[in-house]
């Protein structure tokens, strides 16, 4: 309020000073002027240092690094990404025949499994790790580039990596272009999935369905394809399937 008081009082006299000699009346304007020009340069220079001058609180980042106009990152996409997921080198040292390996096509389907062998209860990493590699080993022996699926969930919960996710997968027969296969560790004829199974794969399912755009209503279980003619993923996980679908939606 003070320099805005001052700058009137400067203008004012400014205005009617015009273009006469200086008399002592007007000497004694012009130091009052003066006098008012130094009070308005030393309030605007204490408005600017107040500007200038750091907030006590130090925390503020924004001064210590002040956002760019344009800045270069740019923005970061909202999806979410996999992270989470144990890499595939945590359980095999086991690589993918590249020559023998389709590069995956746009994802619109995803699919999942029971490994349907005999009823396994481990939750345990290395034995889970063990369950991997044997299914591997099998696929790999019937002559395919790598195991069939892109993720295994285990009985406690954890997502791991199985075929790297830009090789089509190998596991429904005649429709693995842009399908993702999901296999569930145990055998759910004889087994049910447990709870923290299905929490994982609920939270996967929708990652996935997020990260490749996938319906609800295109996700499948092995058995719902017509050409797959299989059991698979056995009575107690195909009975969820409806509510799994749900559940995402
Ligand atoms: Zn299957």
């Amino acid at each position: 309020m003070d320099c805005h008081s001052t700058t009137s009082t400067i203008a004012d006299s400014a205005s009617c000073q015009g273009d006469a000699a200086p008399g002592a009346a007007a000497i004694a304007r012009r130091s009052i002027l003066l006098l008012g020009l130094g009070l308005f340069a030393g309030c605007a220079t204490a408005g600017t240092q107040r500007a200038r001058l750091p907030s006590p609180i130090w925390p503020d980042a924004s001064l210590l690094n002040p956002p760019s106009v344009a800045s270069p990152v740019k923005p970061v996409p909202a999806t979410p990404t996999l992270a989470g997921v144990i890499p595939r080198t945590a359980w095999t040292k086991g690589t993918p025949q590249t020559n023998n390996i389709d590069p995956m096509l746009p994802v619109k389907w995803i699919t999942i499994h029971h490994d349907g062998m005999s009823a396994f209860s481990a939750t345990d990493y290395a034995s889970c790790a063990a369950r991997i590699e044997l299914i591997r080993n099998g696929h790999r022996g019937k002559g395919w580039a790598d195991i069939g699926y892109h993720f295994v969930i285990d009985r406690s919960g954890r997502v791991w990596e199985g075929r790297d996710v830009r090789f089509q997968g190998a596991h429904v027969k005649d429709q693995n272009e842009g399908n993702l296969g999901i296999l569930c560790i145990g055998n759910f004829d004889q087994q049910s999935p447990s709870m923290a199974q299905l929490v994982a794969l609920d939270r996967h399912l929708r990652v996935c369905r997020a990260k490749y755009k996938v319906k609800a209503s295109s996700v499948l279980s092995h058995q719902e394809w017509a050409s797959a003619h299989t059991a698979c993923p056995g009575r107690n996980l195909q009975s969820k399937m409806s509510g799994i679908r749900r559940a995402i939606a």
